[in-house]
């Protein structure tokens, strides 16, 4: 079985589940580069709970957790295969570090399905979540991270699905296509450390602009998770695809392990819907 790489995505609101825009298309282009895995285990800034925990049932249901949000949204029914079997491969490989078997409570949110409908269509291939705890350092979301990365060599296709910029109380609906200059600041910063030294991504959090750049752990820590993959594994990552949208979300995208496959998508991120501010809107 060939060794799988790992990917960060960064999905900014949930509509582009339903678009067709630069960043999906690259997210379909790395769907149709990686070699088929035995499974995909996805991080999601969506699953941020006080435990550590994998989903293990065999027929995970699509959650729809988000609201304000037109209804074509809701009636999006992603539905891969669980794997309950790969909980007690990864309890093995972090062990000493705990981690649950969920069989009841998640599935797979908003997080893994607006990338996964792009990347895998099909939804033929098994997907299991593992969940963000927020009880815990970085150093410990780095560790888990790397300590994921041996399952690369079993077919096991690790993603994290957040936004390293990810402010939505500072949302700008005149900026489309752009981020404010302490967000383009951050962004970048975080770029030059994944490209060069991955295992330095949880210092970040000294960086000027990080308090408004990461105003809350949960987008920015399933980054953690695919930098310790580039760091187990002795690489760096590549840019998949990057840009802003809305002023205050950055959409870049990276992998680790893979040369970054091109794609020629055209096209801002998904605007958001006509209302209130999105901020709460848990996007
Ligand atoms: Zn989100």
């Amino acid at each position: 079985m060939p060794v799988m790489p790992a990917a960060f995505f960064g999905h900014g609101n949930p509509m582009n589940a339903l678009e067709k825009n630069r960043y999906t298309e690259a997210w379909r282009a790395f769907g149709q580069a990686v070699p088929r895995p035995r499974a995909i285990l996805v991080v999601s800034a969506h699953w941020y709970v006080q435990a550590t925990a994998v989903t293990a049932m065999p027929r995970p249901r699509t959650i729809h957790d988000f609201f304000g949000f037109p209804r074509e949204l809701f009636d999006v029914d992603y539905r891969p295969p669980g794997l309950p079997e790969l909980y007690e491969e990864i309890a093995d490989v972090v062990h000493p570090t705990w981690v649950g078997a969920d069989v009841d409570s998640w599935g797979i949110d908003h997080g893994a399905w607006s990338v996964l409908m792009h990347a895998f269509p099909d939804a033929d291939i098994p997907v299991v979540q593992l969940s963000i705890n927020a009880l815990k350092s970085f150093d410990y979301h780095l560790q888990l991270g790397a300590a994921l990365a041996p399952l690369r060599e079993d077919g096991v296709l690790v993603i994290g699905s957040g936004n390293v910029v990810h402010n939505l109380g500072g949302v700008s609906r005149a900026l489309p296509d752009s981020g404010f200059d302490w967000a383009q600041r951050f962004d970048q910063q975080a770029k030059q450390v994944m490209l060069t030294d991955p295992t330095e991504v949880g210092r970040l959090d000294g960086h000027r602009d990080f308090d408004l750049a990461v105003p809350t752990p949960d987008h920015f820590l399933p980054l953690l998770y695919v930098a310790g993959v580039a760091g187990a594994t002795g690489t760096t990552a590549e840019v998949l695809v990057d840009g802003y949208s809305y002023g205050s979300l950055s959409m870049t995208a990276y992998t680790v392990g893979m040369d970054a496959p091109s794609s020629s998508g055209s096209g801002f991120a998904a605007p958001l819907p006509e209302g209130p501010p999105a901020d709460g809107a848990n996007i």
